[in-house]
């Protein structure tokens, strides 16, 4: 059974577009709880798959500078979503959806 809007309890504009992916927060049964990140799309070579990079600054102590750290994170892509690369989206955490993915993408941040 497809249900056609659901409320995924976060507070991001709900795709216009309907689609038949089940790994789809929107239109799907996949349920989405944990961390919420945002970063850049650094790719989107994989298929269905996303890049998406988080840059935070850390700082050294001793020096009292900050140097720029980066985490990676493999997000799936809806196939209500469309992105590319560059932009600002926002991920949420899930069920591991394979090897790598525990993150689908749940909208653009203008
Ligand atoms: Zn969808």
């Amino acid at each position: 059974m497809s249900r056609t809007k659901k409320n995924i309890g976060i507070d991001v504009e709900v795709p216009k577009t309907k689609c038949t992916d089940k790994k789809c927060p929107f239109h799907g049964n996949l349920s989405v709880r944990g961390q919420i990140i945002e970063g850049t799309v650094e790719g989107t070579g994989m298929i269905q798959s996303a890049v998406v990079v988080k840059e935070r600054r850390v700082k050294i102590p001793k020096y009292e500078r900050y140097i720029k750290a980066r985490s990676r994170f493999h997000a799936h892509i809806p196939k209500c979503i469309t992105i590319s690369k560059g932009d600002r989206v926002k991920i949420a955490e899930c069920r591991k959806l394979s090897k790598t993915i525990s993150f689908v993408v749940i909208g653009k941040v203008s």
